[in-house]
Order: C-alpha cells, then sequence, then structure tokens
C-alpha cells in the first residue's frame, strides 16, 4: 500500500481531524513538549494550569520561576526535565524571527535544543508554524511496518518515504498524522483489532494474526 492510498483509506473512514487542538501558535509549541511520553489528558491537565494562570505567553514562561513552571505541569510527567525545555524552546522562539527563516535552517536549530528531538521539532513546524514536514512517531512505525508500506525504520529514511511519495501540502501532512494517530488509538493498537479493521484486506499484519 503507498503512503496516498493509506491517506484515503483513513481519511474516508474517519474524516477529518483538524488538528492540532490548540488556539495559539505558543500553545501548540507548548503542547509539543508536554505531550513526549505521556497521553494527551495528561497534557490536557498541564495546559489548563497554565491557562487558569494565564501563563500560556513566551514571556510569562521566561519570567516566572522554574519552580512555579513544574508546579503547573506537574500533571504531563517528566515534569522537571519538560520545563527545562519549555523554557529553553520558549527562549529560542521568542529570539528568533521563525515566521521568515527556511525551515530546514529552523529545523537544524530546533533539534540542537536539549529535549527537542526530530519529532517534537517537526510536530512544532507543522502544526505551529504550518510548515510541510511529515512527523514520524511510534505509531506511524508501527503502522507502516504492519501494512508493510517500506522496510525502512529510521526517523529521517520514514520521513523521506512519506514526504517523496506525497505531495508538499502542509494541510494534508497535517491531516495524514492525525489520521495514523487515531487509527493507531482505535483500532490498530499494540494489540491490533484487526478482526473489526477496514484495513483488513490489504494488510500483510492480518494475515499473521489470523495463522
Ligand atoms: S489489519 Fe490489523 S495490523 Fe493491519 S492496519 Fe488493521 S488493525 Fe492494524
Amino acid at each position: 500500500m503507498t503512503p496516498h492510498e493509506l491517506f484515503k483509506r483513513l481519511k474516508s473512514h474517519y474524516g477529518s481531524q483538524n488538528w492540532w487542538p490548540a488556539e495559539t501558535t505558543y500553545e501548540v509549541i507548548v503542547g509539543a513538549v508536554l505531550t513526549q511520553n505521556t497521553n494527551w489528558n495528561n497534557v490536557e491537565k498541564a495546559i489548563e494550569n497554565l491557562k487558569k494562570e494565564n501563563m500560556l505567553f513566551p514571556e510569562k514562561i521566561l519570567e516566572k520561576s522554574p519552580e512555579y513552571l513544574k508546579k503547573l505541569i506537574k500533571p504531563s510527567g517528566f515534569y522537571n526535565a519538560k520545563a527545562s525545555t519549555l523554557r529553553r524552546l520558549t527562549a529560542f522562539v521568542y529570539n528568533n524571527n521563525i515566521k521568515n527563516t527556511p525551515t530546514k535552517k529552523i529545523r537544524e536549530k530546533l533539534i540542537k535544543i536539549k529535549g527537542v528531538g526530530p519529532e517534537t521539532a517537526d510536530s512544532i513546524l507543522l502544526y505551529a508554524y504550518k510548515r510541510p514536514v511529515f512527523v514520524i512517531d511510534a505509531y506511524t512505525k508501527r503502522l507502516v511496518r504492519r501494512l508493510g508500506i517500506t522496510d525502512k525504520e529510521k526517523y529521517g529514511e520514514l520521513q523521506h518515504h512519506f514526504q517523496s511519495s506525497l505531495p508538499e501540502d502542509t494541510q494534508l501532512y497535517a491531516e495524514f498524522h492525525a489520521l495514523i494517530v487515531e487509527h493507531s488509538k482505535k483500532i490498530c493498537r499494540k494489540s491490533p483489532q484487526c478482526d473489526r479493521c477496514f484495513i483488513k484486506n490489504d494488510c500483510p499484519e492480518s494475515f499473521s494474526q489470523e495463522n
């Protein structure tokens, strides 16, 4: 199955996802850090705390103490590391004119920030700054392997596979990643629900589950 075929199947089944669930660019950036190694429910609690304290502004995050920030983001887990990453990343976005910088250059700088790996950097580029960058996460890797889309496994190779197979389209990449997450949470879970999967007739993994 090609990436484009997968997109069409997911989109016709689940419809538009309209990600990312955030009101501002900065809220997307904060969410991209807080969602590392946790589920979205925990991120929502931390974001809610930040909103209640009127803290979802770069200036506020930089001026308040790290201890105060840790307390507010505690529900998202790993709050010591995430508070430090958030402050470093916030200083970067606050001091750089990202909107006028080429994507490749920002990406190189983002992934050099301690705590910001390729997945977080690409989520920020795609959903906060609307750049055509395909996000690869653990769900994508698992689904690609199960469907036999490619035998590539490394982040950069998988990203290249998707980007070279699809038009360079921010909206398409944003929808596609959201649809992969949706399918991976609902049906193609850690223990896949192949018997009720609408892709099962084209999925090699479903045959191996039956045998
Ligand atoms: S058939 Fe099974 S393994 Fe394949 S995509 Fe569906 S749930 Fe995942």
